[in-house]
């Protein structure tokens, strides 16, 4: 099913993210991970491809099995910075002939020593040239791409990042996910700011649960997040003490849903990191909303 049919529902619903194998060694682990997270029904799970790696090509399997043995509707990522052509064309055929309809159409991060090479020189160098290949291949599939309430860490200003982000769905994105946040009003700000230049498209708000210590530190890194002092506060409080921080960590993403749904976002997309525990505890906290 494609995803742009399921983002119709006006009832709230929750999707997750889990990501392949990093070795060939932990594949079973990691089927059985998404698995259990799949088991939960939610509206969809994506997978996420690891840019250039060697175990990329478990992305589709964890997606096929996901899709056949539970039903899931499933969304395979996909980059294309530090790919050929050859092997991006490969990878979609891959995705058409396993029958999966929704693909996100990511650009990757650019590797560090790669920072210097002339760029003109590379098959690919934006997510958009990669959803036109996706569109040109004719698949029929249903494009999702990546947003940045807070601002791609490249882009200069957020006029500029909006103006591309434009540029991505006028190519055939038919929905957004955001990086994560951790303060709704960042999200409502661009939300408004999106929807006064023009861009239509549902939007998929990415809530991450961090549920230990050390993963603040990453998330920050990674997305550059702003984090509220209420948030800073429960690290301060909780960080110590795993249990604590866990239970602390799930109770604040669950506010931010409740409070996206309260303010008419009815899709949610939770980071769940192939932790079935943390998914299913999400699930339950919102056991009486979803649905209604
Ligand atoms: P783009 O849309 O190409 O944007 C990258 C930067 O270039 C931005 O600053 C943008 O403003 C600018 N830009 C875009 N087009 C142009 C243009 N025509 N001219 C000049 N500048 C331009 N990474 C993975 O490796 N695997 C994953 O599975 C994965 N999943 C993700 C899922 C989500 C929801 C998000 C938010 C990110 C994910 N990422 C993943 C990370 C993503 O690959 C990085 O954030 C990457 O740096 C940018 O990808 P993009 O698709 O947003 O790139």
């Amino acid at each position: 099913m494609k995803i742009s049919e399921l983002l119709k529902k006006d009832t709230l619903s929750i999707s997750f993210e889990v990501f392949p194998p990093k070795t060939d060694f932990s594949f079973d682990t990691v089927k059985t991970a998404t698995e259990e997270i799949a088991k939960l029904r939610p509206a969809f799970m994506s997978v996420t491809y690891g840019a250039g790696g060697g175990t990329s090509k478990y992305t589709l399997d964890i997606a096929k099995n996901i899709k056949s043995l539970y039903g899931v509707p499933t969304l395979a990522h996909l980059t294309c910075v530090s790919s050929t052509r050859e092997t991006v064309k490969q990878r979609i055929s891959d995705i058409k002939e396993a029958g999966i309809q929704n693909v996100m159409a990511l650009r990757g991060d650019i590797p560090s020593d790669r920072m210097n090479e002339d760029r003109s020189k590379w098959d690919y160098t934006y997510a958009v040239e990669l959803i036109e290949e996706l569109t040109q291949s004719g698949g029929d599939f249903c494009i999702g791409a990546a947003c940045y309430p807070e601002i791609h860490p490249e882009s200069a200003n957020q006029r500029e990042d909006i103006l591309h982000l434009k540029e991505k769905v006028a190519a055939g994105a038919s929905f957004l996910t955001t990086q994560m946040f951790f303060d709704n009003n960042l999200l409502y700000n661009f939300l408004y700011k999106i929807r006064e230049a023009g861009i239509t498209v549902p939007v998929i708000p990415g809530i991450m649960p961090i549920t230990n210590a050390n993963q603040v530190e990453r998330a920050v890194k990674l997305s550059g997040s702003f984090m509220p002092q209420r948030f800073k506060s429960l690290v301060d409080k909780f960080g110590h003490d795993p249990d604590a921080m866990k239970q602390a960590g799930i109770a604040y993403a669950t506010d931010q849903i409740i409070d996206l749904y309260a303010n008419g976002i009815t899709n949610v997309h939770v980071y769940s990191m192939n932790k079935p525990d943390v998914a299913e505890k999400i699930k339950n906290n919102l056991s009486d909303i979803l649905g209604k």
